[in-house]
Order: C-alpha cells, then structure tokens, then sequence
C-alpha cells in the first residue's frame, strides 16, 4: 500500500509518498510560492535525480496536481499510475479537544477542523485547503487526518489547565494544547524499540529541538504534561520566540512602546527567542558559531535556551516521580553535540550521565549516554511522515 503525506502551508506544500510494504519513501518533494509569482515545485523520487517544475500555480490544487503529475510521471515518477495511490494523510495542526485520535475524513471531521480555525489560524485554514484539493483531484482515495495536538489530549485536567477564571476555558477553549504530538509519539515509540522495553515501563522526556522546540513528558506511552500551551509560544525559548516569559509583560510592553495586540504578537513569535536576545539568527549553527568566537549575547542565549530545556527536564521528572529516558531530536536536538552536553551537563546527580565521545555524532540514531546512567541519553532523529504514513494506514485498512 502506498501512501501519500501531504503538509499544507498557506502558500507551500510538502509530500512523500511512502511504500508502507517496508515504510521507505518513494518520493517526496515540495511546492513553494503557491498563489504567488515564481510558484515551484521540486520533486525527487527515490534513485532518480531531483527535477525542479516551474508553472504558475493560483492555487493548492493547481499545485497538487503538478505534484501527482510529478509521483506519475514516465521519466521521473515513482509509480506507473495514480491509482497507485491507495490512501492520503494529511496533517492537521489543532484538532482542539475534539480530535484526540487520527481519524478518516469526512464532511462531519471537517466541519471540526473549521471549528478549530479560531484556535489555529493561520495553519489549519491551510490545511483544509489542501485537504479539498486532494479531494477533488482523488475523489475516490480515502484521506485521514492526523493532528499535532492529538497526542496530547491524555494529559490529566492539572497539566493543562492555566491558573485562569474557569469560565475562559468554558467560553473560549484556553488551556494547554501542545504541538508536534506527531514527533514525540514517534520518537517516544522508537526509544522503546531502541531500548527493547514496553513503552508502558518507561516514563520518557522527550526534547523535540526544532525552529518551534517543545518538550513532552510521555508515561506509560501517554503524553502527561507538554510545555507548547494554548499556542505554539509558550515553553522553551526558541529561534524566534520567547516562551514562558512573565505574562505582565505584555500589558507592560503595551504601554511603554504603544504596541497593540498584533505587533506584540509578531514581537513574541518572530523577534524573540535566540534572534532577539543576540540580534544575530535565529540558527542555532549561527549562534554557536558566535558563541564560539566569544559573542557575549550569544553565549548568554545559549545558556539561557539550555537551562531552560534542563527545567522542563527536572521538572517532568518530577511530575513522573522518575525518569528513565531522556531523548533529543528534531534539527537541533540531532545535529547539536553542544546543545546536547551543555544540557545535560550538571544532571549526574540525577541520573543523566553522557558520554561526551558517544555524542559526537548528527542525525543518527543512538544511545549516547554511559553505560551506568541510571536515566538513558537518546538522539532519536524524529519522522513525523512516516507517523502519519502509518496511522493512515492502520485506519484505512
Ligand atoms: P522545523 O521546526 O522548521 O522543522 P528543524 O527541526 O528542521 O525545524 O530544525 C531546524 C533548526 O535546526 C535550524 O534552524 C538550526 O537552528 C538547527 N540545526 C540544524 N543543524 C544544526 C547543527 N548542526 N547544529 C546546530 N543547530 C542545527
């Protein structure tokens, strides 16, 4: 069975097509600059060379097309006919606390995903977008819908209430949410694998280390307690957004700057997090490159979005009453060997040891921490298609 997972931005658009006979990628590829001039699509289908197709796209459909032209072309495709296509996942962003499942699509699951749209604006309007398109070129192939907030929903009401009136979460859904439930169910299932234990045994920190980065506290194969909130922003600090901050701030910063609700917003999300604090990047390559050379700002982010991820650590374990696995991935926590040890360094006393030798490796698959740490060091390289490959698989067997 071959399976398509297709990402929708507002105006991009990322597929694989994915043999789930032996779960490898037959091919996979991107279109860019949908509905606007220089529209693209760069495909490249396993062993063959990568072709780039440059045509006016005004739209998702326009752009898929392209797309499942490319996965069937002659020359450069991957399967002789669409028909070999059997089904399509999508990725949703906010299932809010509707979805706590994948599940297949319907007119009814998107009537949902548009209740959602107030609690994921500018994400899930796009993916019902290239939801319909598939529709209406696919009209036959079952579609499912996997959503990054899922994953989450097993957290207990004290996780992911906010210490707010009662009635704001009646009226307008406010409390903790949690994204990328795809990476850490992956990447928590696979430490399992890796480790040849149950999942149900392990009580997991999972540090997805990414542009956006959260952290997840996974027991007994369920999500407890993750640090993205109601919003994406919440949490660790990242390349370009704050986290946790004081929120008196806001107000505060409303006054003194004049900034109404939207330029806080984009001050909070796009010019924050490690970009703001060094006015350098928001690329952590940059940063340690800076740092290397002695920049003080870039030092102290450093310091600061490493004693940050060392809290949620600290304070998941706490909150499990234990730890036995600590795990990094997405572009930082796979390719980081700084980040890595400069987070777990001063966690010998409980229980997390590294081994610096064993760390000095990018986007690989492995145990890198010493043979008596009480807590197992992972580097887990995340693949949320192949997540999504797989739970549509299983729903629309
Ligand atoms: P996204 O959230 O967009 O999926 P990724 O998980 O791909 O992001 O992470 C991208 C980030 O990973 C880059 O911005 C960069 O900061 C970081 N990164 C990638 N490679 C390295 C590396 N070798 N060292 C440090 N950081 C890296």
């Amino acid at each position: 069975m071959n399976v398509l997972v297709i990402n929708c931005g507002s105006s991009s658009l990322k597929y694989q097509l994915i043999d789930m006979e032996n779960e490898s990628v037959l091919a996979k590829g991107l279109a860019e600059r949908i509905g606007i001039e220089g529209s693209v699509v760069k495909h490249q289908t396993t062993g063959k060379d990568k072709v780039t197709i440059e045509k006016p796209m005004k739209d998702h459909k326009d752009a898929l097309e392209i797309v499942l032209n490319s996965i069937a072309h002659p020359e450069y495709g991957a399967v002789k006919d669409m028909k070999e296509i059997s089904a399509v996942g999508h990725r949703v962003v906010h299932g809010g606390e509707k979805f706590t499942t994948s599940v297949v699509i319907t007119d009814e699951v998107k009537k949902g995903i548009e209740d959602c749209v107030e609690l994921a604006p500018l994400h899930n309007p796009a993916n019902l977008i290239g939801i319909n398109a598939c529709q209406e070129i696919l009209p036959n192939v079952p579609m499912v819908a996997v959503f990054d907030t899922a994953f989450h929903q097993t957290m207990p009401k004290s996780s992911y209430l906010y210490g707010l009136p009662y009635e704001l979460y009646e009226k307008y859904g406010i409390r903790r949410y949690g994204f990328h439930g795809t990476s850490h169910k992956y990447v928590s299932q696979r430490a399992a694998q890796m480790l040849n234990k149950n999942i149900e045994d392990l009580k997991i920190v999972t540090c997805h280390l990414g542009n956006g980065a959260s952290i997840a506290a996974v027991e007994n194969g369920k999500c407890v307690d993750t640090s993205m909130g109601f919003t994406p922003l919440e949490g660790l600090i990242m390349g370009t957004r704050c986290g946790d901050i004081d929120p008196a701030i806001v107000p505060f910063l409303m006054e003194k700057e004049g900034l109404d609700a939207d330029a806080l917003n984009t001050l909070m999300n796009k010019k924050s997090g490690v970009l703001g604090m060094t006015g350098i990047s928001s690329d952590f390559r940059d940063i340690e490159d800076a740092a290397d050379n002695g920049d003080e700002k870039a030092i102290t982010a450093l310091d600061a979005y490493c004693k940050r991820v060392k809290k949620y650590i600290g304070s998941y374990m706490a909150e499990m009453g234990g730890l036995d696995v600590v795990l990094f991935t997405a572009g930082i926590g796979e390719n980081s060997v700084a980040i890595r040890e400069q987070v777990c360094k001063g966690l010998e006393g409980i229980g997390i040891k590294i081994d610096t030798e064993k760390n000095k490796v990018r986007g690989e698959e492995r145990i890198i921490s010493t043979e008596d740490s009480k807590v197992k060091v992972l580097i887990v390289p995340t693949n949320e298609e192949l997540m999504i490959a797989r739970e549509t698989a299983e729903l629309v067997k």
